[in-house]
C-alpha cells in the first residue's frame, strides 16, 4: 500500500471510531427514549459530565485508565469495544466490498453496530432503528442493485418469514421463541442482501449462536435457561455474508460437488 492508501485507511479508522462512539450512545439511549444529543454523557458513578478528554474515542479510555478520574468508578469496556469495532470496520470496508456496494456497506455496518449494542444492553432491537433502516435500504436498493430487484424483495419476505415460522414452531413446542425484533432484523438483512445471502445468514447465525451458546454454558458463564440475545449473531453473520457471502457459497458448493 502506498502512503496515500495508508492515510485514507487511518482517516477512515478515526472517523469510524468517532461514529462507533456515537453508535454506542444511540444504541444505549434510543431504546430508553432518551435524546441522542442532550443531555451530555455523564459518569454513571458520580454524575460528572464527560469532557473532551473522556470523549476521545479509544484513547480517552486509555488516558483515564478505564476509570472515572473524579470518583474512580470503572468505565465499561463496552464503549471501547464499540469504538474499535467502528474504526476497524470503517477502515476495512474498502478492501472487502466493491466500490458501488460501499454506499450500502457503511449504512449497513452502522445499523448493525447500533442494534448489537442495544440488544446486548437491553435484549431489544428497537423499531425506532429498524423501521427507518428498512426505509433507507429500500431507497438505496432502488438505485444500487447488482442483482435484479426482486432478489431483494424476496429476501425481505423469506428472511422475515423463515424466522417467523421458526418462532411460531418454537412457541407451539413450548420452547422459548425468537423475538419480533430478530424477525424484523432478518427481514432487513434479506432486503439488503437478497434471497441467496439471507438464507446463508440464517444458517450462519444459527451456527454461530449454537456454538457460542454451548461454549458459554459449558464454561459456566451462562445458565442453560437464561436467554441469549440473538441480534448480535444475526449482525455478525449478516456482515460476513455481505462481505464474503458469494465466495463462501462457491466454496461450499464446490465442497458438495466434489464429494
Ligand atoms: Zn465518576
Amino acid at each position: 500500500m502506498g502512503w496515500e492508501a495508508w492515510s485514507y485507511t487511518i482517516l477512515l479508522f478515526i472517523v469510524g471510531a468517532l461514529f462507533g462512539s456515537f453508535f454506542n450512545v444511540v444504541g444505549l439511549r434510543v431504546p430508553k427514549g432518551i435524546s441522542v444529543v442532550a443531555p451530555r454523557s455523564s459518569c454513571g458513578g458520580c454524575g460528572r459530565q464527560l469532557n473532551a478528554i473522556d470523549l476521545i474515542p479509544i484513547l480517552g479510555w486509555f488516558i483515564r485508565r478505564g476509570k472515572c478520574h473524579t470518583c474512580g468508578s470503572p468505565i465499561s469496556p463496552v464503549y471501547i469495544v464499540g469504538e474499535l469495532a467502528g474504526g476497524i470496520l470503517f477502515a476495512s470496508l474498502p478492501f472487502v466490498v466493491s466500490e458501488n456496494e460501499l454506499w450500502i456497506a457503511y449504512p449497513l455496518v452502522s445499523v448493525l453496530l447500533i442494534l448489537t449494542v442495544s440488544d446486548l444492553a437491553y435484549m431489544l432491537l428497537p423499531n425506532k432503528i429498524i423501521y427507518p433502516a428498512m426505509l433507507l435500504f429500500t431507497g438505496l436498493r432502488l438505485f444500487i442493485h447488482p442483482l435484479p430487484i426482486w432478489h431483494y424483495a424476496l429476501g425481505f419476505v423469506i428472511g422475515g418469514g423463515t424466522l417467523l415460522a421458526v418462532s411460531l414452531a418454537a412457541t407451539w413446542m413450548g420452547k422459548p421463541a425468537m423475538g419480533f425484533g430478530d424477525i424484523r432484523l432478518m427481514a432487513l438483512v434479506g432486503l439488503v442482501m437478497g434471497i441467496k445471502l439471507v438464507l446463508l445468514c440464517i444458517f450462519l447465525s444459527a451456527l454461530l449462536g449454537s456454538v457460542i451458546g454451548v461454549a458459554l454454558i459449558a464454561s459456566g458463564k451462562l445458565d442453560r435457561r437464561s436467554p441469549i440475545p440473538y441480534g448480535p449473531f444475526i449482525a455478525v453473520a449478516g456482515f460476513i455474508c455481505f462481505c464474503f457471502g458469494d465466495p463462501l457459497m462457491t466454496w461450499y458448493m464446490d465442497l458438495i460437488v466434489w464429494q
